[in-house]
């Protein structure tokens, strides 16, 4: 049941809704802990498959969350950017490809428009565009899938740190009682 209504979500991740993502979003949906109308990005089309899928009447978007816009990616001026790399550590579906003190672009097939970039930009050159053609926007199920690998590889990273810091404590302990 849970995946099925995360499912109807739009997988943009972006936290309009007051959660950390659509699948915090859905379950609290499910504990009748929030209500059908908190998704700017599902919009009042998305509300009413939500509603229809729990079987309750459809609402309007609540715009105390945001409203609804027009599909969109972001775009990078690349000549005032300073390589910080504070987007690519935001953006929930890594379209962002650069290294440190090298400037970065944006994958436009991969952005889900979340927006999540350009608050931590020291230098504010992140902007939207809206996508002339709103399908060639991922699908959620593809925006899902690149989130999910996104948080496994952060997962991945942070145990393999726990780790590395057990050996180097362990190795520490050994010479001390050498
Ligand atoms: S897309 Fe909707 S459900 Fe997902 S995080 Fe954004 S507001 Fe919440
Ligand atoms: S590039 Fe920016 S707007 Fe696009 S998905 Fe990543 S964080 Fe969101
Ligand atoms: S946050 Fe802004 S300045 Fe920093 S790497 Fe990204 S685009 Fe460049």
């Amino acid at each position: 049941m849970l995946e099925a209504l995360n499912n109807l979500l739009p997988q943009t991740q972006c936290g309009q809704c007051g959660f950390k993502g659509c699948r915090p979003y859905a379950q609290a949906m499910l504990e009748g802990q929030a209500d059908i109308n908190q998704c700017p990005p599902s919009g009042n089309v998305g509300i009413e498959k939500i509603a229809q899928f729990l079987g309750v009447s459809p609402k309007a978007l609540n715009p105390q969350f945001g409203e609804h816009k027009p599909k969109s990616v972001a775009f990078i001026d690349e000549n005032a950017c300073i390589g910080c790399v504070k987007c690519i550590a935001a953006c929930p579906v890594d379209a962002i490809v650069g290294a440190a003190k090298f400037m970065h672009t944006i994958i436009a097939s991969e952005c889900t428009g979340c927006e999540l970039c350009i608050a931590p930009c020291p230098v504010d050159c992140i902007a939207m565009q809206v996508l002339d053609n709103p399908h060639s926007a991922p699908s959620p199920l593809h925006a899902k899938q690149r989130y999910e690998s996104r948080q496994q590889r952060k997962e991945n990273e942070a145990a393999e740190k726990i780790e590395r810091l057990r050996k180097q404590k362990a190795r520490l302990a050994a010479m001390q009682n050498v």
